[in-house]
């Protein structure tokens, strides 16, 4: 028998770019423009290192406790993982351990299928509608969980909690999580529908909206019965995930409500501006309230855009995917970063 047998073989997912070039406009990965709050930077600059001869917190104590507050639930209802990958993977790992297949849109973030693949989960895709919205319908038939971002990515579409809560009624006995990843960028999360369904759980992520991609920050709030049984299957893979530099610097970014807001609301209002200049060149996109806009133009095909964005030193993201090859994922960057953008376009033979 060949060793090869007995691998367990996976088709990993593929991240967007991170190039080393620091002179590019980068608006492929749904990173932040703006740096962390403040008082992030000053608490690095003042870090003691001697602390890092020891094991950080596995508890996340301070971080934990912190989001706790800010959200108002108990830390006991909250859970904190490296990134929100971190906190997904660990969730399909505890939750979806039925038979039947679990749910999720077929154009959505495209690392669920890896981790169902990884854990041998079966699954099932529902395909969006022609406009890009949840065919909520389409989910209500026996499977063993749901997962769906909300906002949706790479879409962008926000679906009103009216729709969450139809797919938590259709399944009151699996588990539902929603990914939000993107909900600080103008959508009403789902955490307020956590006192009515103890089979939610509302993830989300410091990666977009509070600039710290580079920290590896996720959490997820549910019910304290939940959160207890994730933390068992996080002890019995790895105690220690998050760093302490992390724990540390992520108390911070939370502490600053006002720096969130004003980075949030800045993004937005160059959401609404970008939208009005790609329209205005011929693109089309769903509604976005996300940090960044899906974008296909009338006449050029997207992979030529893409390539040719590239060339000029803008990084876009694309996907050779059915449903989604004409479509472009555009990061919403600094006023001025846009304009650069929308000027590049402009000059593309066949755009205007
Ligand atoms: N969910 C969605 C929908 C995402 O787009 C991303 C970012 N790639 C993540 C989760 C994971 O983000 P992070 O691990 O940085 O929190």
């Amino acid at each position: 028998m060949s060793w090869e047998e007995n691998v367990r073989k996976v088709v990993p997912y593929v991240a967007g770019e991170q190039p080393k070039r620091k002179d590019i406009i980068k608006l492929n990965t749904n990173e932040c423009p703006y740096p962390p709050a403040p008082g992030v930077r000053r608490l690095a600059e003042q870090m003691n290192t001697d602390d890092l001869r020891l094991y950080p917190d596995q508890n996340t104590t301070g971080l934990t406790e912190a989001l706790a507050a800010y959200y108002h639930v108990s830390p006991s209802r909250v859970f904190v993982g490296v990134g929100s990958d971190d906190v997904i993977c660990m969730c399909f790992l505890t939750f979806f351990n039925g038979a039947r297949p679990i749910l999720f849109p077929d154009v959505t973030y495209s690392f669920y299928d890896v981790w169902a693949d990884l854990y041998r989960i079966p699954y099932e895709t529902v395909p969006l509608k022609s406009d890009w919205s949840l065919d909520v319908e389409g989910f209500d038939r026996p499977c063993g969980g749901v997962i769906f971002p909300n906002p949706n990515a790479p879409t962008g579409l926000y679906e009103p909690l009216s729709v969450v809560e139809r797919i938590l009624k259709m399944h009151p006995e699996e588990f539902v999580i929603v990914d939000e990843a993107y909900i600080d960028f103008g959508g009403e999360s789902a955490l307020p529908l956590l006192e009515k369904y103890d089979n939610l759980l509302v993830v989300q992520t410091f990666s977009k909206s509070r600039s710290m991609a580079g920290l590896r920050i996720g959490f997820c709030i549910g019910s304290e019965k939940m959160i207890r049984y994730l933390n068992d299957v996080k002890f019995s893979f790895n105690s220690y995930t998050m760093n302490l530099p992390s724990q540390l610097l992520g108390v911070e970014a939370v502490r600053d409500d006002a720096y969130f807001k004003e980075t949030t609301g800045r993004i937005i209002a160059t959401r609404e501006r970008t939208k009005q200049a790609l329209s205005g060149i011929s693109f089309t996109f769903p509604d976005s309230k996300a940090n960044f806009v899906f974008a296909t133009h009338r006449s050029v095909p997207a992979e030529e855009i893409f390539r040719y964005l590239k060339e000029r030193g803008i990084y876009v993201r694309h996907w050779n995917r059915p449903r989604i090859e004409n479509c472009l994922r555009i990061t919403i960057g600094t006023d001025e970063q846009m304009d650069r953008l929308i000027g590049t376009l402009k000059e593309m033979p066949g755009i205007l």
